[in-house]
């Protein structure tokens, strides 16, 4: 089958197929083998490796995934694409194509199914609309992963990588931060996606952690710890804590941890590590404890 990476390729199919775009699906398909040669190096695929595919569109990164992957899964919402990704895919045996939305999906079952819970690696040029759910999602869930590799809206990857004092350093930083170490590997203009979208992309890769870099009594309370940090940005930290409803903390307890923190009590929550906001949620988790 040829290379759906060059544009003459994909619009071929594009007409054959007569396909509409279907913008609430966040459809930008890649017309770029730089690109994606790219994506491919950066996820270190191997011959052992199962890859999970969110968003497969008509399969043009999935040939690339075939060539270097022992299997893959294409999991598409679209069923417009089914027949298309049937025919793009068709030299291949070693993919299974699944119509389904991802974020209802049990992506644990299928990793038992195909990888025997050894860990998997995902790939995907998602679609905008749902980076922070899928992201999350796949973390959150525990299914064993090593890697997660995406095209992302430009301003998320970089919001993925930043650290404290930045202005892009955020909840989600800190989120992604907890169970991966990010690295962005291209930065990838618009003119190489099929319509062109409005924004920038970056690729980034997300390597899981092995166990987490900060040992922390109570995840729940941690991330809600950071999300009122993060909510009221111009805010000291305290009064941050203090407002967020779901913070039950008497002002004392929070001052007080605060300072056990060794920071000024009027620090604003933007400035804290990772490694201070689960000291913090540790200290208010147990009020008795020191801090380390
Ligand atoms: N991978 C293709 C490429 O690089 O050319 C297409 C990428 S396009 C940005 C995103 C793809 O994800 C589309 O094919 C879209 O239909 C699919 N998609 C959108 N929402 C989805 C969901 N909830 N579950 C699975 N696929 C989804």
């Amino acid at each position: 089958m040829a290379d759906l990476g060059n544009p003459k390729n994909t619009i071929a199919v594009l007409q054959k197929y007569q396909f509409h775009f279907q913008k609430k699906f966040g459809q930008n398909f890649l017309i770029d083998t730089h690109v994606l040669d790219k994506i491919i190096d950066a996820a270190e695929i191997g011959k052992d490796d199962f890859v999970l595919e969110i968003g497969p569109g008509i399969g043009t990164m999935t040939q690339y995934l075939c060539e270097h992957a022992r299997e893959v899964a294409a999991v598409e919402i679209d069923k417009n694409l089914i027949p298309i990704l049937e025919t793009t895919l068709s030299a291949y045996d070693n993919v299974e194509i699944i119509n389904c939305d991802i974020l209802k999906m049990d992506i644990g079952a299928l990793a038992q199914r195909k990888n025997d819970q050894k860990p998997i690696k995902v790939v995907a040029n998602l679609p905008y609309y749902i980076t922070t759910p899928i992201i999350m999602g796949l973390f959150e869930s525990h299914v064993p992963i090593d890697k997660i590799t995406v095209m992302v809206q430009k301003e998320v990857a970089d919001r993925m990588q930043a650290g404290p004092g930045s202005k892009d350093y955020g909840a989600l930083s800190l989120a992604v931060q907890y169970y991966a170490r990010p690295k962005i590997a291209a930065y990838v203009p618009p003119n190489c996606f099929m319509p062109r979208p409005s924004v920038g992309s970056a690729v980034i890769c997300l390597t899981r952690h092995k166990k987490p870099p900060v040992e922390v009594k109570d995840e729940r309370l941690m991330f809600s710890i950071i999300r009122a940090s993060f909510n009221q940005r111009r805010k000291t930290l305290a009064n941050g804590l203090n407002n967020a409803p779901d913070i039950r903390f008497s002002k004392e307890q929070i001052q007080e941890s605060i300072l056990a923190l060794g920071v000024p009590a009027n620090i604003r929550g933007e400035v804290l590590t990772l490694e201070q906001f689960a000291e913090l949620s540790n200290m208010l988790a147990d009020p008795g404890r020191e801090p380390e």
